[in-house]
């Protein structure tokens, strides 16, 4: 607004400059007088011709020796665009380039009042997501605290009845002692009276002493009870722990019926190598003739689960996950699409997220262990560096049917010893 009305008043202030002070019209053929003052040449040459006396100029009367004017062929020029400004062409153009504009301006302003509710939509969304990701953070760290809580109130209790069992036995030898030594001191008030009568009966019997206090308390009791709940108690919490983590590392085993001829599983099913002959086999359609490719036994349709593959510095695989359904028999791209979920690797350094086409991922870390997640609520299914547990890339399109981890060790080139992928089992689970 300010500047179309500050361009309205040097309009104005122009046209008033370009006006002649004697016709009150815009100037034609201007001229300039001596004092710098301007007329149409027609409007000076008649004033001056109706003067008697001496040239001057009607503005500022100035006298000049003789009726010579200057031609401005700026003004001039300036005059004809201010004349052509007011032409009715002029304006009808300026008219629809006003309209044009106009347009313009609406439809760019409806464009982005429809940005500004596409980004409300947005804002939502990420409100909403924040709301059920602080849901489930908060209710993954709720069991956390709840199993230490439980775990603390059970160790505080036994504690509590192992210290109760020790003060009761040491007050039941308290009270026999005190038992004792009172039938000592009757014993005693018996001897003496026996002693000071001695002279006047020759039978005299002397009183037994009967009480038997029970067994002490011993030093070692206290020293064991000590020893009990002196011990690294963290690491046996955390321990306790990690078994009970939803989902922590599952000790997955290579399903063998799966396994392609090619490849060698050990004998507890946790490693797969290729081998330089085909090995024998029983003919089965879970198998996979095609590619070198092995599926897990356990498979999954519901949950959350997570498991860790030792890659060591082998430099080709793919690794993720593949629906039941997927074809043994024949060669397919691996892509969601397919049925298979997966990261790859060659070279050594090229990773890429099984898409197609492949997306190539940035990851310079070089991860021994390759972390897996599959959530089915949520239908994602994540891969890690497990040696850092970063992020490596997350598929949000994953599996809505049973699926089950998959491996492929891929062809060695020639001359490359073939290195073992291995399903990493965390010994803690057998503890
Ligand atoms: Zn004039
Ligand atoms: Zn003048």
């Amino acid at each position: 607004m300010a500047s179309s009305s500050s361009s309205t008043v040097s309009k104005t202030t122009l046209r008033e400059d370009l006006t002649c002070a004697i016709c009150y019209d815009l100037f034609t053929e201007p001229v300039m007088l001596g004092c710098m003052h301007h007329f149409c040449k027609r409007c000076i040459t008649a004033y001056w011709r109706s003067l008697r006396g001496p040239a001057l100029c009607p503005q500022c009367r100035q006298e000049f020796p003789n009726k010579s004017f200057q031609t401005n062929y700026l003004v001039a020029g300036l005059v004809e665009k201010v004349k052509a400004s007011s032409s009715a062409g002029y304006l009808k153009s300026l008219e629809k380039r006003l309209k044009d504009h106009l347009d313009s301006q609406k439809l760019r302003k409806e464009e982005i009042i429809t940005m500004i509710r596409e980004e409300e939509k947005q804002m939502d969304t990420i409100k909403k997501v924040g709301a059920e990701l602080q849901d489930r953070v908060r209710s993954d760290f709720q069991a956390l605290h709840h199993f230490l809580q439980v775990e603390e109130a059970a160790v505080l209790q036994q504690m509590r009845r192992d210290q109760e069992v020790l003060v009761q036995s040491l007050g039941r030898h308290l009270e026999s002692l005190h038992a004792a030594v009172q039938e000592l001191e009757q014993n005693l008030s018996a001897i003496q009276q026996a002693a000071s009568s001695v002279s006047c009966s020759a039978l005299v019997e002397l009183p037994e002493f009967n009480s038997r206090p029970q067994l002490q308390v011993r030093r070692q009791d206290i020293d064991a009870f000590r020893s009990k709940y002196i011990i690294p108690l963290q690491y046996t919490m955390w321990r306790k722990m990690f078994k009970s983590l939803r989902p922590g590392p599952l000790p997955l085993t290579f399903d063998e019926d799966t396994v392609h001829p090619s490849l060698q599983l050990s004998r507890d099913r946790t490693q797969v190598v290729e081998n330089e002959a085909m090995l024998t086999y029983r003919r089965n359609p879970k198998r996979f003739v095609q590619c070198v490719n092995v599926l897990a036994t356990q498979g999954f349709q519901t949950g959350r689960y997570y498991w860790e593959v030792g890659v060591g510095t082998k430099p080709k695989w793919d690794l993720g996950v593949a629906l039941e359904t997927v074809d043994r028999q024949a060669r397919v791209k691996l892509c969601p699409e397919n049925g298979y979920w997966t990261l790859r690797l060659r070279n050594g350094c090229n990773y890429s997220a099984g898409t197609q086409p492949w997306t190539p991922l940035p990851i310079s870390s070089r991860p021994q262990r390759i972390g897996i997640f599959i959530d089915f609520e949520v239908h994602m299914v994540s891969f890690y560096n497990a040696d850092d547990m970063r992020l490596l890339y997350s598929f949000s399109n994953g599996p809505k049917e049973k699926a089950f981890p998959f491996f492929s060790t891929c062809l060695s080139e020639p001359g490359q010893q073939p290195q073992p992928i291995h399903l990493l089992h965390f010994p803690i689970y057998s503890l």
